[in-house]
Formats: structure tokens, sequence, C-alpha cells
């Protein structure tokens, strides 16, 4: 078979079938944002690690280096965050091609370090060696828990609300306006060079300034919500949670499987940054879109049974109640009056290529 027949999470389930042995010391392998694994009583470490490719995860004409080391920190944190633990050390590997400057690694682990000390985590270790091919990073994340405090994926029940933090959907959005602008900087090169003058001024995209830089900002260096997930995680409030990083249908989708639930999602509850919408009309999709399919949002997803809402109140963080837990299948309901459709999961499946999903860029 091949693996685009596959696809990414049915290679997993495949490998996770493979290697299903395990040690007393295992309470959650495969299959959550984190392994999580005994080490007391009541203590738990949390391991997890994601590797990140030249041009399926990230393309360098548009990243700079100090933002790739931020965005490979943060995005093994926030699997972290997501079982409500707190990151405590990194350890990173990298396969180098021979034209990367030397200066560059220097700030790859620059911003590497930069995300590592906001969260009181470090760097203990990791491995080198030459690419014959693009760049590749590996990182791993170590972070504990607690027994009693622990959020996995599965803990979702009937009823339940879901919510999520903050704004979703400015990473994809912010992926967009960086690859129209380089597409616009290779037909300016195009036209320079054939000695045609521009004429071509409509096509320029009209969005503030500010707002630009907001979304290309938390496409490039998005923030890990530890500390959200650690006070969600003190408080008892979340029966289950996980952090967006392929976008909120897919993200939905893993939550309900593990959990053995559908959902309903409320599309017009998503909340969206006021970059997002000041740009909306000068984008290629509207912001619903970039929310379920994007992905790179980092936010955290979770459900909170109705007897605990007064506790998630209390803890005065921002969230956003967007869905109801349901024993059917994931469906969305774009506007109140709108019909309920089937939630596909269009986010980013790698050998799949999934589509309506832009290829994942860092
Ligand atoms: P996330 O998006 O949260 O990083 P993934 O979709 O990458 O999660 O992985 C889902 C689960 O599958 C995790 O528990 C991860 O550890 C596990 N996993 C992914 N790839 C492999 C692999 N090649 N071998 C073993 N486990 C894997
Ligand atoms: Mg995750």
């Amino acid at each position: 078979m091949k693996l685009s027949n596959l696809g990414e999470f049915g290679l997993i389930h495949a490998i996770q079938q493979l290697s299903s042995e395990r040690s007393p010391g295992t309470m959650i392998g495969i299959g959550d944002d984190a392994a999580v694994l005994k080490i007391g009583p009541a203590k738990l470490l949390l391991a997890t690690t994601d590797m990140l490719i030249e041009d399926v995860h990230f393309d360098l004409s548009y990243t700079d280096f100090y933002s790739l080391g931020w965005k490979s920190a943060s995005i093994n944190l926030s699997d972290i965050a997501a079982m409500g633990g707190v990151p405590r050390f990194c350890l990173t590997a990298l396969a180098l091609p021979a034209h990367i400057p030397v200066k560059a690694v220097m700030d790859f682990y620059r911003g590497f370090n930069a995300l590592l000390r906001i969260h009181k985590t470090v760097l203990v270790g990791g491995d080198t060696c030459s690419s014959k091919g693009g760049l590749v990073i590996s990182v791993t994340a170590l972070g504990e828990a607690k027994k009693r405090t622990l959020i996995s994926r599965t803990g979702a029940k009937r009823g339940d609300r879901i919510f999520v933090t903050g704004t979703l959907g400015d990473s994809g959005a912010g992926m967009e306006l960086l690859k129209a602008g380089i597409r616009r900087q290779k037909t300016e090169a195009r036209r320079q060079e054939s000695g045609v003058r521009s004429k071509d001024r409509k096509s320029a995209i009209r969005i503030p300034q500010s707002a630009m830089r907001a979304l290309i900002e938390r496409h490039l260096r998005p923030e890990p919500r530890v500390e959200w997930g650690r006070r969600i995680a003190m408080s008892g409030c979340a029966s289950s949670m996980i952090d967006v990083s392929d976008g909120l249908s897919s993200d939905l989708s893993h939550l309900c499987e593990e959990s053995g639930t559908g959902a309903l999602l409320f599309g017009d509850r998503i909340p969206f940054s006021a970059a997002l919408l000041r740009s909306a009309d000068q984008l290629r999709k509207p912001p619903l879109d970039y929310a379920l399919s994007g992905g790179e949002d980092y936010e955290l997803l979770f459900t909170v049974p109705l007897t605990r809402m007064k506790t998630l109140e209390a803890l005065r963080i921002p969230v956003t109640e967007i869905g109801t837990i349901t024993t059917g299948k994931a469906m969305l309901q774009v506007n109140e009056a709108g019909k309920k459709i089937p939630l596909q999961p269009t986010g980013y499946n790698h050998f799949k290529g999934i589509k309506n999903c832009p290829k994942r860029s860092t």
C-alpha cells in the first residue's frame, strides 16, 4: 500500500498497533499530544517530539532563522501545554546542508533559547549531522505533570462544552501573506529583468501594515499557551484537551476520536483576531476557513462539563465557547440558521495533501 492511501494518521495508527507493548511506567503511549510516563507515585514525565523539514514545514525564502528556532521550540512546548504540564527540558537534532552559514545556526538557537527562557525550560542535548538534502530539525521536549491534574485527549463526554483559548486563523492567513509577498517579489524581479514597466498595481494586497505584521508574527513566532494550560489543569475544569496544530477541524476530530464522541461546532462563534477581521476582504479565503484548516495557531482546544463552567470562568483566561460534545459524528453548523454539515478534517495530513489545505509551511 502507498503512504498516500494510508495518510499520516493511518500510518501512526499502524505504528501504534505494531508497538503496543507497554511498560508499567507508560500511562499514555502513542496517540496523545505527549507520552505520559510515571516517575513517582504522583509525578509524571511528559515526552513529545516533532520534526520540521525544509519545504514541508518551513520555507527559508520567507522564514528567518531566529523565528525558525523560536517556532521549533514553541510547537513542542505547545504539546506539553496541551497535557496541562510544565515544560522543563529540550533536546534538538539538526541535519544541516553545508551551505547554511554558522550565523544562521546561531540565530536559530538564539530564537530557540529565547522561547525556552520565557517558559523556564533549558536545552540539555541533541545531535548534529550533515544533510545532503534540505534542513531537518527534530525537537524533543520533556515536561512534568501531576497525576491528579493531567489532561488527555480522551476524557470528553456528551454535553461537555467545547472551548478554545485566544483566536484562530491568524497563522494560516499570515502564511498566505508571506507566500503572496514572495510571489510578488519574483514577478517584480522578472519584470525588471525583461525591462517591462510594472502596471499591475491593482493586484497589490491592501491590508493595514499593523494587521499584516500581526498575522505574519503569529505564523512565524507562535506563543505556546503553557501558562493557560497549566492553570486550566490545576483548576480541574477540563475533561479533555489538545492543542490546535493541524487546524480546528482536524484537532477537534482527533479529540472526538480519542474520546469516542462526536461534536457540534458553531462556525459563527469561532474567535478571530482584529487583525484577521480587518484583513478578511483582502484574503483569498474567509476567516472560518483559516481557522478550520490553516493550522499552526497553537491555541488550546478543551472541553468542560457543565458542572465546572464556573471554575473556568473564575480563571479569567480569554476563552470562547465554540460547541458541544455529542454522541453522534463531528458536525459543523456554519451559522445559527444553517443546517449541520459533517465536519471534514481538512487540516494538514502528511502524504495525503488534503484538498483546500495550504501546504504547511513552518
Ligand atoms: P501532534 O500534532 O500533537 O504533535 P502527531 O499527530 O504528530 O501529534 O502524533 C500523534 C501521536 O502519534 C503522538 O502520540 C505521537 O507521539 C505519535 N507518533 C507520531 N509519529 C510517530 C512515529 N513515527 N512513531 C511513534 N509514534 C508516533
Ligand atoms: Mg499536539
